[in-house]
Formats: structure tokens, sequence, C-alpha cells
């Protein structure tokens, strides 16, 4: 008898250590809703982060539609960054910082992460509850904070803004959509639009309140995941990462060479960030900006530039990459010599040891080598107007 007593109690305290409760109430915790229907979405809420306690997020808890959607948000900005910094949500206090109605049979649920070390809020979640269901759900609440925006479709995209938009802009995209997805074979997707003045709305309005790396950034956007897009800074062009979206579904990424796809990106689609008067930056000004640097530069190392991406575009916009920049005036010439296929094979040279396997490529397709580099590349230049 004694013998069996012992194992049962192991199996008690083990059963107790993986029901950890992950959700915690704060003193301060108020909520409208009935007590035992708040203590269901809490303990479905602790269910869910249960699945994603280990880095990994099933699916299992939450709601079917915009399910795609809710998990890239949730990797992007809580599993991924916790993963980065080797941390997991067990060595923070989650608390349930809000739980409101919003809906018959919908709710507001927004999570504080708390270090245990530092006792430092470092990120913040809002999730919408589904309490419809046998089972509660949990979603992205975007498509909630959004609903009394205006919308507009220009081609394939659905725009989706509070004031205007500029539509000049935005046929030029929707032009840019087509054209990429044309090189690569396959039909333009359509896509859902959302304008936001900034990276910190782009995070709140995916339900995301505090993301301790991003905190006080604004430049950056979000997608293309599932088909939605929040603009970079309030433009209507996302054309860099829509090429970056393509090229990921044509080409395998152990493949894809990220010195070649950033010069694509800049050439087909813009350079991803806005100049200081809220414009695109083509790659041709890009060319005519490092033309000029030539000539105010005379003993400029073309090669040196490439391979140290040396900041010479610091007036337009501080991310801006002369590395970039001259892959895609490569990226260029490849095309009009080799076409698309030209194209394909300097993007696929391989993703590993990136510089070693993007001279190879060039070498094989034009011919340029380390030594013939900054001849070449200044004849390519001089073609630019
Ligand atoms: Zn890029």
């Amino acid at each position: 008898m004694k013998k069996l007593l012992v194992p049962l109690f192991l199996i008690v305290y083990i059963n107790s250590g993986l029901a950890q409760n992950f959700i915690t109430k704060p003193g301060f915790f108020k909520s409208e809703m009935e007590n035992d229907m708040a203590d269901k979405v809490i303990k479905a809420l602790d269910q869910l982060y249960q699945d994603m306690a280990d880095h990994d997020l099933s699916g299992e808890f939450l709601t079917a539609s915009h399910q795609d959607l809710t998990m890239a948000v949730l990797n992007r900005y809580l599993i991924s960054p916790l993963k980065r910094r080797r941390t997991r949500l067990g060595n923070f206090t989650n608390q349930i910082m809000h739980l409101y109605p919003i809906a018959a049979e919908k709710c507001m649920v927004s999570i504080g992460h708390i270090t245990k070390t530092t006792s430092e809020l470092q990120y913040q979640i809002s999730l919408i509850a589904d309490i419809s269901g046998p089972k509660i759900t949990f979603s992205n609440p975007l498509h909630h904070y959004a609903r009394y925006w205006k919308k507009q479709r220009i081609g394939n995209i659905t725009y989706h803004f509070r004031e205007s938009i500029n539509v000049a802009r935005a046929l030029a995209f929707d032009e840019k959509n087509s054209m990429i997805a044309e090189k690569f074979g396959i039909s333009p997707d359509k896509f859902d639009f959302y304008m936001c003045d900034d990276e910190q709305e782009v995070l709140n309005l995916l339900g995301v309140g505090l993301m301790a790396e991003r905190t006080g950034q604004t430049r950056n956007g979000f997608g293309v995941y599932l088909k939605t897009i929040c603009s970079i800074m309030n433009h209507e062009d996302f054309s860099h990462d829509v090429f970056h979206y393509y090229s990921g579904k044509v080409n395998a990424s152990k493949n894809r060479n990220w010195i070649t796809e950033e010069g694509v990106a800049y050439l087909w689609g813009n350079a991803y960030y806005t100049d200081k008067n809220g414009e695109m930056i083509s790659h041709s000004r890009l060319v005519n900006e490092l033309k000029a640097y030539m000539t105010q530069n005379a003993d400029t190392d073309l090669l040196d530039l490439f391979t140290n991406n040396t900041k010479i575009f610091k007036d337009i916009a501080p991310e801006i990459s002369v590395t970039s920049t001259i892959s895609g005036i490569f990226a260029q010439e490849v095309e009009d010599q080799k076409g698309m296929e030209g194209v394909q094979l300097l993007i696929n040279c391989g993703s590993k040891n990136r510089m070693e396997n993007y001279f190879k490529a060039i070498e094989s397709l034009l011919g340029v080598t380390k030594k013939n580099f900054n001849k070449r590349l200044a004849q390519l230049i001089a073609k630019y107007e």
C-alpha cells in the first residue's frame, strides 16, 4: 500500500506543475462581466498561454476567422521576441489588465507581461474573446478597431482609412503589385491595406499596446501577412515587401540571397522607408544620388561602399542602403541581358555566405569580379540619367 502512495503523490505533484496558471489578476482588476463568465474567459486565456508557453502556437484556442492573422501577430510581437531574448512566458507575470464586453458574446481582453526580475511592463497584447461557441476562442482586434473606417478599392487593393487616400500613389502601387507578380509568372493577390500614421499606430491597431523592443519607433509598417498590410508612415505604396512576398511564394528560403532580394525590392518596389517629405524613395533616385556622390568624391571605391554598406544617403533617410542600391543596378543589368531567368538565378544563389555567393552569381551572370567591379559598375551607373 505504501508503495502505491508514493507514485500517486508524485503524479499529483507533477500534474499541478503542468497546470501552472499563466494569467494572474492584479488588485485593481474590475469587470462589468458576470463573475463566472469573466472567470471562464480568464481560464480559456490561460489555456491559450499554456499553448504558447514553449514558443509554439497550435491555433487550438484561436477563432477560426482571422486565425492566421492572430497567429502572425502573436508570433511576431510576443513569441519571437521572447525566443530571441531566450526567455519564456513563465518568466513573466502575465497580468490581465482589461476584460470588458464589446458586443453580444464578444469581449476585449488585454494582458500585460511584466518581467519577474525587474517588475517592468514589457509587452501588452489585446485580443477579442469570442464566447458564443462551446469553447471560448481568441482573435486579433484589427477588424474590430477599423470597423468604422472608410474603404476604397483600387484595383486589387482595398484601402482602409480615416479621411482620404492619395489615389495616384495607390494606383502606382496596384500597378507594381501586378507587375511584380507577373514577373514571377503568378497572378497578383488582393490585399487589405490599412493606412496608419506611424509604427506605433500600426502596433495599436494590431492589439500590441506595448512591445519593449519597438518603444518609440515610428518607421515600420506591417505585412504582408495573410494578405494584410499596414502602411509605412501613412504611405499607399508597399511594393518593397510585396516583392519579398511574391519571391517567398515562388522561391525556397534556403536559396534566397538577401543581397539580391533587397536589391530587386529596391529596383521593382522602393527603398521601403519614406524620405523627409513622406515620399517613397525610388531606385533611380538613389542611383542618381550615388552618381552625384561619386562626382563629389573622386576617389570613391565602389567595391568598398558595396561591401561595407557605407551610409551615404543619410540626407534622404537614415535606413537607406548603398549595398541594396548597387545590387539593384546589377539586377537590372541581369534582367536586361538574361531576362527573368537570370534574375531568378541571381535571387536563388544561396541564403548562407550571402556576400560570397552573390559575388559568384554576378561573376557567372555578368562577368563582374572583385577586380573589375569598380570599372564595370561605373559603366552601368553612367547609363542612368
Ligand atoms: Zn527588404
